[in-house]
């Protein structure tokens, strides 16, 4: 990505959790204080395994560090852009370059473009919709309109998930951008309300609707920001959304993919729904309902 020329948003804030809280700090507080018990039970080894559990189970074992002692704390602050991190200030252009666009878009239409605001925390956070995990991978909290982000996930998606490069950072963001879109527009809560009265497999449906409205939001996006792509974006946001559709990741689980289960779509649909962004340009072509 040319991200050189982008302005950063203003709109961020860097939590700074210790302890942790709610789901997995629940968890963790609660093992932090029976590890003791178990290493004098069991010595090392008893630790060992429940650490290994843990690592199975999804929580992140360095959370159990200054849990326990009840005291959760999670700190918001707004340091000056220039204490922030490389990949941090990286997605800062991102959102900034987001703005500007959907700005755009809106004031096409006569209207005006409530930014949303981007959290940065490690671990451990806090946000409106409950306790924020890096287990969990980015996402978008539609209560206070803020987009969660511990920054380690795009070292995960490096390694683990096998997609290199700047353009995943810039589609990852530009994605959970597209759930407040939906939310400021309405559309999300008109799928919440429909998905009350649906089947678990029928809600699946319309959810794995919203996440591929949001992957051609993203390729919206993109397309708009005519200096943003340089050779080689395209295919490392491709795989970056091959690796994160749904079918792979339950396959690399161990799984065969259930259809059903499915909440964000096939690797081949967010590809498509990328694509479809990307190549348009126009969020009226992101109609995922009518597809
Ligand atoms: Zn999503």
């Amino acid at each position: 990505m040319r991200l050189d020329d982008e302005q950063e948003s203003s709109h961020y804030e860097v939590q700074d959790g210790r302890g942790g809280g709610g789901l997995g700090g629940g968890l963790g507080g609660g093992l932090g204080m029976l590890l003791p018990l178990i290493g004098s039970r069991f010595g090392c080894g008893g630790i060992a395994v429940v650490l290994i559990i843990m690592v199975v189970m999804g929580v992140n074992p360095l959370s159990l560090i200054g849990g326990g002692g009840g005291g959760q704390q999670v700190q918001t602050q707004k340091p000056a852009s220039g204490q922030l991190t490389d990949v941090q200030r990286t997605s800062l252009k991102v959102l900034g370059s987001t703005e500007r666009r959907w700005t755009d878009i809106f004031k096409a239409e006569g209207q005006q473009y409530p930014a949303p605001t981007l959290v940065f925390y490690s671990q451990n956070g806090r946000s409106g919709c409950g306790a924020a995990q890096s287990a969990m991978g980015p996402f978008y909290c539609p209560a206070d309109q803020r987009i969660y982000l511990d920054t380690d996930f795009f070292k995960e998606m490096e390694t683990r998930f096998n997609a290199p490069g700047d353009f995943p950072i810039g589609y990852i963001i530009a994605h959970e951008v597209g759930h407040h879109i939906q939310t400021i527009t309405g559309q999300a809560d008109k799928i919440r309300k429909a998905q009350q009265s649906a089947s678990e497999a029928e809600g699946n449906a319309l959810q794995v609707q919203m996440e591929l409205q949001a992957d051609c939001y993203a390729g919206v996006w993109a397309a708009r920001d005519t200096n943003l792509m340089e050779p080689g974006d395209l295919e490392e946001g491709m795989r970056a959304a091959e690796a994160i559709g749904d079918d792979t990741l339950q396959r690399e689980a161990g799984r065969r993919p259930v259809p059903d289960s499915f909440t964000h779509g096939t690797s081949a649909q967010r590809m498509q729904w990328l694509r479809k962004g990307l190549n348009s340009g126009d969020p009226a072509q992101c109609d995922t309902g009518a597809a």
